[in-house]
């Protein structure tokens, strides 16, 4: 059965999307078997997986046209995509009159959870219907911070929103963890922020940061993940210890 996992932060531009997909292909490349479904109508996650924006079927598809997961599904080297492009962004209004709205991922996805180990939704920088959809569909929430001080600001408000989606729709849900983003261990501003949050969160926050690496974010427009791109950068390397940080703690 498939441990599902939300990548998502209400903070835009924190590296969500650049998390899901490199973790997505260094799961794959430790032989995993992992979906990303791209779950922002931004469709980053699919073209840094190298899926046009405009394959169909897809998320929106499965999401408000009823089409099964599965023949929504684009094989790739890195690990099998649900890709999206900007229709999404109407799904949270075409939803609204829908039934049980915020179950609807997790009922399409259901039908997946035997063929993968591991199911990535990478998510938009909001805490909208997506966003719910996405927090009702998953395990656990995976949270990519910068090292800023309105993160800590942004985080209690996710805190926030994670309890309150785990008391009324989704008992399971957990926090995975939280990864420090861009990090840049010459400023002390980082070092503050990663300090404090270590106090509050403990081990929630992995012991794997994450360098600002030129490399990770020139990949995408390659239409590749950066642990491929260039697997020898500083940030490369530090995604492959971000999976297998993130294995031994689900499996270990
Ligand atoms: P959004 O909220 O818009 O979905 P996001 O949280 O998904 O954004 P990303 O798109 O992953 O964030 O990253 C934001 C920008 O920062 C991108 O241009 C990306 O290439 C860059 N970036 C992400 N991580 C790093 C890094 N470690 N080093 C350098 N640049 C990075
Ligand atoms: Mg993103």
């Amino acid at each position: 059965m498939a441990k599902i996992v939300a990548f998502a932060n209400q903070k835009g531009g924190v590296g969500k999307t650049t998390s899901c997909v490199n973790l997505c292909c260094a799961l794959r490349l430790l032989g995993k078997e992992v979906l990303l479904v791209d779950g922002d109508p931004q469709g980053n996650a699919s073209s840094g997986m190298g899926v046009s924006k405009s394959a169909r079927p897809n998320t929106y598809d499965m999401l408000v046209g009823g089409v099964p997961a599965a023949d929504c599904v684009v094989r790739t080297a890195f690990g099998d995509v649900i890709p999206t492009g900007a229709e999404l962004a109407a799904a949270s209004v075409e939803l609204i009159g829908v039934e049980r709205r915020e179950f609807v991922m997790r009922e399409a996805l259901q039908t997946l959870y035997s063929d993968y180990d591991y199911i990535l939704i990478d998510c938009p920088p909001s805490l909208e219907l997506l966003t719910v959809n996405a927090l009702v569909a998953a395990d656990s929430v995976l949270i990519p911070m910068q090292c800023e001080y309105y993160a800590l600001e942004g985080l209690a408000d996710l805190m926030t929103s994670i309890r309150l989606c785990k008391k009324r729709l989704n008992r399971r849900l957990d926090v995975e963890g939280i990864v420090l983003t861009m990090y840049d261990a010459r400023m002390n501003l980082t070092n503050q922020v990663a300090e404090e949050l270590r106090r509050y969160l403990g081990d929630k926050v992995y012991e794997t940061v994450i360098p600002r690496s030129v490399r990770l974010s020139e990949a995408p427009s390659h239409g590749l993940p950066g642990v491929v791109y260039d697997k020898s950068n500083r940030g490369s390397r530090a995604y492959m210890d971000l999976a297998r940080e993130f294995i031994a703690r689900c499996e270990g």
